[in-house]
């Protein structure tokens, strides 16, 4: 296979990596496929999510909640983010559950409902984003909800974390914020689901579990603190590839690339590989990472550019032409993964992931069967 740069997705590791996250007895994992699952493609990935044993899928955004139903999946499912006047219409189309902090935004939904929609109820405990601060707006917006039957059903309650992922004393404060209207909800709506944790919440404070976990990150198999997958028994399901396109000496004192930001020491062999920032290899990693080929790893070399990007495979070059190259994955004894590629350049495994681009086409295999 020589396609140029191809993302190679394992749905069986997605339906591990759902099958293994750890929750107590009938807690449910509600599988997060927003931004097209993570650039793994959302409708495979809720599908091998839901075969995995997830109850429920949420998303951010109405379009998102629309290609999920076009495709045929009928679970429950979640819009977490705000939405618009324009955007409503699309997100009751497709039967989507509603995540709601205002009256306003209640009144609005109510007026343009033609069938019963599910409404999740939003404390801001400290993230400062969507939500409410004030638990007794958070009771109120509540109560117009409940009033609103049949057209409107309370569904759930929800807050999010801002530091599950670094600063398990702040988790706490919000936990300990969240609860007196957790305690509130199930006495007056005995049948409401509580909600809050995301993956690194999943993964480090069971008691931040509550009725169902939203887990985007970790069903990926990638880690939400950026540590090494493997450590908490995660396997990546991407696998990013192109292949060795060209091969040609660069003597003592010659350029590679835009800019010419390496310069060869000595006589080497540069290969060429035609995936680049318009595929989603970051620019930032210009001299700053390895290629994985035939099980050897290689310095990127020279600056990223949008179609290709250069590797050093030294004076005796054991790479040959049409050789499978390893951007993201496992090749042999060597593995690069996306914590990998995030740290060497300051950012997060999930902005690696998510920008690998449209350009590049998704491949679905179950351990290397057809999916
Ligand atoms: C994206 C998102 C999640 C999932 O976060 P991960 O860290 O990927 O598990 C959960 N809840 C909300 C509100 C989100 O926006």
């Amino acid at each position: 296979m020589s396609l140029r740069a191809t993302a190679r997705v394992n749905l069986a590791a997605i339906e591990r990596n759902v099958s293994r996250l750890r929750l107590a007895e009938g807690v449910q994992l509600c599988a997060v496929v927003k931004a097209d699952a993570y650039g793994h493609g959302a409708v495979p990935v809720a599908r091998a999510a839901l075969r995995g044993g997830a109850a429920r899928l949420a998303v951010a955004a109405a379009e998102e909640a629309a290609e999920l139903r076009a495709a045929g999946l009928d679970a429950r499912l979640l819009i977490m983010g705000a939405l618009s006047a324009e955007e409503l219409p699309t997100a009751l189309a497709a039967g989507a559950e509603l995540t709601a902090w205002s009256d306003a935004f209640v009144d609005a939904v109510a007026a343009s409902a033609s069938q019963p929609v599910r409404m999740h109820v939003k404390l801001d405990t400290g993230m400062g984003r969507l939500g409410t601060r004030d638990a007794r707006e958070a009771l109120g917006v509540a109560e117009r909800i409940a009033a609103g039957a049949p057209a409107l059903e309370l569904a759930g309650l929800m807050t999010h974390f801002a530091t599950a992922d670094t600063d398990p004393e702040f988790l706490e404060h919000q936990l300990r914020s969240f609860e007196p209207l957790v305690a509130e909800f199930r006495r007056r709506w005995p049948g409401i689901a509580v909600h809050a944790a995301n993956s690194a919440a999943t993964l480090r404070a069971p008691d931040s579990h509550f009725d169902f976990v939203r887990c985007g990150i970790a069903i990926y198999g990638c880690d939400p603190m950026n540590d090494d997958p493997a450590l908490r028994g995660l396997e990546p399901a991407l696998e990013l590839r192109s292949y060795v396109a060209a091969v040609k000496r660069a003597r003592a004192g010659e350029s590679v690339g835009y800019g010419r930001r390496f310069v060869a020491e000595r006589e080497t062999w540069i290969a060429t590989l035609p995936i680049g920032y318009g595929d989603g290899v970051r620019r930032a990693l210009t001299n700053n990472c390895d290629v994985i080929v035939d099980g050897r790893r290689y310095p990127l070399v020279g600056t990223v550019s949008m179609d290709n990007i250069t590797i050093d495979l030294g004076a005796e070059p054991a790479a040959r032409v049409g050789q499978v190259a390893t951007v993201i994955g496992r090749d042999g004894d060597q593995v690069q993964t996306a914590e990998d590629l995030a740290n060497r350049i300051g950012t997060i495994n999930y902005e690696i992931v998510c920008g690998i681009s449209r350009r590049v086409p998704r491949a679905y295999h179950r351990d290397g069967e057809p999916a």
